[in-house]
């Protein structure tokens, strides 16, 4: 029987992909260490691996398996920068601050290859983002930002499409125009998570699953994390819970709000499809945005639903398949194969949330759905800032970013009316 993750809907055809997935035991007993993690995502296993192989004893434990959050059941796309396109991050933060973001994002993608490609781990990446226009309104502002990425970024891989590039790359004419970026690409997910946690363990990380934390105080400079069969003491903790801590830690969660996003798999195209022959990624203009890949075998797999503060993944295959044929008609009565969901950690102003929430316990995540680059990153960041060096993770700490409104009951209805309201606008 496939393995199903209990706190995310839907099977995943991630899951399916992998064969076997290495299991680790749940702790029984106490345990010191110089860190404990909380969290078995990219961004706690991230930081497991940097932080063993830098020598720093460090104890991993996670509620269910690794990746049964959003790590190993996400979209794939790396992007290029923050979610937040670079303009905008300059017209709130300035020029050079801007340009640090931006700079630090590049380093992230970087990182995540190079941290892949030396520890020989396969995440089947394939090159290539388009980004497009779902409005024409929208198609001068893309032109633009190709040339404001290569004057004022020095980020030459961004091209301009017109609607006719669009369509050709895109196999379908729905879109109006949009851009091209061959410095980033798409991966398979729950690789990624595999591999990083076999590398944080072979370093020598303590790595647990089936171990949730049910309390984590920090007292007498020393940091206590809580499991129903044991206790880990630490000198520093991280909180890497994201959209999955619930009332773990209350500033984390007052601060980043869980929003459901699904995917559905098909079955493979076959090699004549004429959908995405040139095997990019896609992310469209939508507010709810809707984002596309074909899978290494040849699968359309199709995000394209956020429930906000609902819970119900039983219709992703059908939403997911309405939302398919308006693009490719020839497609719209397609099998899909899988439709899965998982909790995007968003913030208020969609960029990531880091701060010291007690002393020597850090929270990170928030990423926004621009995650799979930037939580590893924020890891290897938080590595470096137990070593003694916290310049660059103060540059994501430093965005401070606000809490939701409304307290802890009235945020999901409020913000439920809000972006049903940004996804009432994607269609007029
Ligand atoms: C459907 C979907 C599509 C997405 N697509 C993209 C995309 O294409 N590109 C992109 O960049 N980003 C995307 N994202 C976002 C990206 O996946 C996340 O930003 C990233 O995976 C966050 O990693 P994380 O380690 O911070 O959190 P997670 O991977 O969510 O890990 C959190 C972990 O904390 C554990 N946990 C929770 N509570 C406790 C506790 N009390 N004790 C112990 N452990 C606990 C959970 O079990 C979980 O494993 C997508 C997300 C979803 C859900």
């Amino acid at each position: 029987m496939a393995y199903q993750s209990p706190i995310s809907p839907g099977h995943s055809w991630y899951e399916d992909s992998i064969g076997e997935r290495p299991v680790y035991a749940a702790l029984d007993g106490d345990k010191t260490a110089d860190v404990v993690i909380v969290g078995g995502g990219y961004t706690g296993l991230s930081a497991a691996a940097h932080l063993a192989r830098m020598g720093t004893d460090v104890v991993l434990i996670d509620a269910h398996r690794f990746g049964d959050g959003a790590s190993g059941r996400n979209g794939g796309q790396l992007g290029t920068g923050q979610r937040a396109w670079a303009e905008e991050l300059e017209a709130d933060y300035g020029l050079a601050r801007a340009r640090a973001l931006f700079d630090l994002a590049e380093e992230a993608k970087t990182h995540l290859l190079e941290f892949v490609g030396s520890n020989g781990i396969d995440i089947d990446y394939i090159p290539g983002q388009l980004s497009v226009a779902h409005k024409r309104r929208y198609v001068d502002d893309y032109k633009a930002h190709a040339e404001i990425m290569a004057e004022r970024f020095n980020y030459s891989h961004v091209a301009f499409m017109d609607a006719a590039e669009t369509a050709e790359r895109l196999g379908s004419n729905r879109y109006f125009g949009g851009t091209r970026d061959t410095g980033t690409g798409h991966i398979h997910p729950l690789k990624l998570v595999i591999g990083t946690a076999r590398v944080a363990a072979q370093a020598g990380a303590q790595l647990f699953e089936n171990t949730p934390s049910t309390g984590i105080i920090s007292a007498g400079g020393k940091v206590r994390v809580t499991t129903p069969k044991g206790t880990v003491k630490a000198d520093k903790c991280l909180i890497a819970v994201n959209a999955y801590g619930g009332d773990l830690e209350p500033v984390s969660a007052a601060h980043i709000m869980p929003i459901g996003s699904f995917i559905g798999a098909t079955v493979p195209l076959g090699s004549e499809s004429t959908v995405l022959p040139g095997g990019e990624a896609v992310d469209d203009s939508r507010f709810v945005v809707r984002y596309f890949r074909k899978s290494k075998d040849g699968r359309l797999l199709f995000g394209g639903r956020e429930i906000y503060g609902v819970n119900d993944p039983r219709d992703i295959h059908i939403h997911i398949r309405r939302q398919i044929g308006e693009l490719y008609p020839a497609l719209k009565d397609i099998e899909i194969t899988h439709g899965w969901g998982g909790y995007v950690g968003i913030t208020l102003p969609r960029k990531p949330f880091v701060r010291e929430v007690m002393p020597n316990v850090i929270s990170a995540g928030g990423y926004s759905g621009h995650g799979v680059m930037l939580s590893n990153f924020v890891g290897k960041l938080y590595a470096e800032t137990v070593s003694g060096n916290r310049d660059r993770l103060k540059l994501i700490e430093d965005l401070k970013i606000p809490a939701f409104p409304g307290g802890r009951r009235l945020r999901a209805p409020l913000l439920f009316l809000a972006l049903n309201w940004y996804a009432l606008r994607d269609r007029i």
